[in-house]
C-alpha cells in the first residue's frame, strides 16, 4: 500500500517536473534569441533628492517583450539569464541601451548633464574578464561622460564572490563610474564590513521602507544606516517610497535620494524625459498649464 502510494505521487511528480523542465527549455531557447529579435526594452525610474525633489538621476529597468507572450518582469527572467549565462548578452544590450539613453537625454536637455543612469549589473556580467574594457569602449562609443553611468551590484555579489570581486570594483571605479549597493539590509553583510568596498551609494531596500510605519524598529534601523553611511561619505538611497509618510519620515532621517511608485513608476524613455522637464519648469516657478 505504502509502495503503491509512493509511486503514485513519484508519477505526478514526474509529470510535473517535466513540464516545468520542458517550460524551462522553451523559456531559455526563447531568452537566447532575444536580443537579437529586438524583444528587450528599458524603462527607467527618476531618483530625486528628497529634500528639493530635483531629480538627479534614473534607474533602467530591463523588460523583455515577446510578441507571443507579452511582457516578461525582470524577476522572471533575470533568474534564469543569471544561470545560463544569457546574462552576458543581455547585460551588455543593457549598458549598451542605457549609454544611448543617456546620449538622449542630453539631448533633450541641452547643457546640463547633471542626471545620471544607473544600471543594474550581475556576477557574472562583472566576473567576465574583459568587462571593464567593454565598460569603457561602450561609454566612448556613445560619447557618455563616466560620470553619468552609476553599476548597481547587490551586496550578495561582493559577498559570495572570490576576493578579485573587490579588484574589480576598484577598476570600475577607477574608469570613473560609480558603483550603488542595491537592496541593502537583505543580504549577509554587516553595517561594519561597509567601509572594506568601494561603494559611492547606498540603497536602502524597499521592505525597510514599506515596514518602517508599523515597526519602529526598521526606522531604527534606516536611521541607524543612514547615519553610518554619511559617517564613511556614502549617499543614501530609499527604495521603494509609496506613501507621502515615508517620504517626511525619510526627510527628517536626513535620507539623500529616493525613489518609488509615490514620484513614479518606471517608464519608457520618453515619459520620464516628460516628466523630468515638466519637474524642472514646476521647480523653476515656471507654469506647467497649457505648455
Ligand atoms: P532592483 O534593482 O532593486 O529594482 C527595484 C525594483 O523595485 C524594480 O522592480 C522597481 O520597479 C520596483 N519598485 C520601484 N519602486 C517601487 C515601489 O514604490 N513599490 C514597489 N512595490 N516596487 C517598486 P523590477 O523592475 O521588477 O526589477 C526587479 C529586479 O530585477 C531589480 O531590482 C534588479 O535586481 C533586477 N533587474 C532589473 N533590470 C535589470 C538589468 O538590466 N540587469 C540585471 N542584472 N538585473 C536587473
Ligand atoms: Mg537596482
Ligand atoms: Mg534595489
Ligand atoms: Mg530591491
Amino acid at each position: 500500500r505504502a509502495k503503491f502510494t509512493g509511486k503514485r505521487c513519484l508519477a505526478v511528480f514526474d509529470d510535473a517536473m517535466h513540464a516545468s523542465v520542458l517550460k524551462r527549455l522553451q523559456m531559455e531557447a526563447s531568452l537566447r534569441s532575444a536580443v537579437k529579435h529586438d524583444e528587450l526594452r528599458l524603462e527607467y525610474q527618476p531618483i530625486f533628492d528628497v529634500q528639493t525633489s530635483h531629480i538627479v538621476g534614473l534607474e533602467s529597468l530591463v523588460r523583455w517583450q515577446q510578441p507571443s507572450t507579452g511582457l516578461t518582469q525582470p524577476m522572471d527572467f533575470i533568474p534564469l539569464a543569471e544561470e545560463t549565462g544569457l546574462i552576458v548578452p543581455i547585460g551588455g544590450w543593457v549598458l549598451e541601451e542605457a549609454c544611448r539613453a543617456i546620449g538622449e537625454l542630453n539631448a533633450a536637455r541641452p547643457g546640463s548633464q547633471d542626471i545620471s543612469i544607473s544600471v543594474n549589473v550581475s556576477k557574472r556580467q562583472i566576473a567576465e574578464p574583459d568587462f571593464v574594457e567593454q565598460l569603457g569602449a561602450t561609454l566612448a562609443r556613445h560619447d557618455v561622460h563616466q560620470r553619468q553611468l552609476n553599476l548597481e551590484i547587490t551586496e550578495s555579489l561582493i559577498m559570495d564572490s572570490p576576493e578579485g570581486i573587490v579588484d574589480r570594483l576598484h577598476e570600475i571605479r577607477k574608469l570613473g563610474v560609480r558603483l550603488y549597493m542595491d537592496d541593502f539590509g537583505t543580504g549577509h553583510s554587516s553595517l561594519s564590513c561597509l567601509h572594506r568596498f568601494p561603494i559611492d551609494v547606498l540603497k536602502i531596500d524597499r521592505s525597510f521602507v514599506s515596514t518602517m510605519e508599523t515597526n519602529d524598529d526598521y526606522e531604527s534601523i534606516i536611521h541607524a544606516i543612514i547615519t553610518l553611511a554619511h559617517n564613511l561619505n556614502t549617499t543614501v538611497i530609499a527604495e521603494g517610497i509609496e506613501t507621502a509618510q515615508q517620504l517626511s519620515r525619510l526627510r527628517e532621517l536626513e535620507c539623500d535620494l529616493g525613489q518609488g511608485y509615490l514620484f513614479s513608476q518606471p517608464k519608457p524613455l520618453a515619459e520620464v524625459l516628460a516628466i523630468v522637464r515638466q519637474h524642472e519648469q514646476q521647480l523653476n516657478g515656471e507654469t506647467v498649464v497649457g505648455r
